[in-house]
């Protein structure tokens, strides 16, 4: 299975190779690329050695393509990209801005899928419109 990404306002593919490509910025100013896992709930990141951040401190990610904040509405701790997935269903995927913060919500219809040891501190915030 083979899954693509893609930018929520101008749709371009974020995805090269095994990669997911984001700009980011850090908590002092700083911008580097951040190249993120494809498969949900890894947590491996790559980055340039000199674009460093602390655990804990706010990241935040644009698009590469467009340079559109990647900030999503539900929270301010969450970005949002869009998923494809090999059937060409897209999801909204939700992850923390957060370094360290293992948060990764997938949206399907109504329903969310949680990735990673932190997700459920942001549950409610999906969940509170729901009837069941
Ligand atoms: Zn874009």
């Amino acid at each position: 299975m083979y899954d693509d990404y893609r930018c929520p306002k101008c749709y371009s593919h974020l995805r090269v190779g095994d990669n997911i490509i984001l700009s980011a910025k850090n908590d002092k100013g700083q911008r580097g690329l951040i190249l993120l896992h494809p498969e949900l709930g890894n947590y491996e990141v790559i980055t340039h050695p000199e674009f460093k951040y602390e655990k804990g401190e706010m990241i935040s990610f644009y698009c590469p393509v467009c340079h559109h904040s990647l900030d999503s509405s539900k929270h301010k701790n969450l970005a949002k990209i869009v998923m494809i997935d090999s059937e060409g269903k897209d999801f909204d995927i939700y992850f923390s801005k957060v370094a360290g913060e293992q948060s990764t919500l997938k949206m399907i219809g109504e329903h969310v899928e949680i990735f990673g040891k932190h997700s459920e501190n942001y549950l409610d915030f999906f969940t509170l419109s729901q009837n069941y």
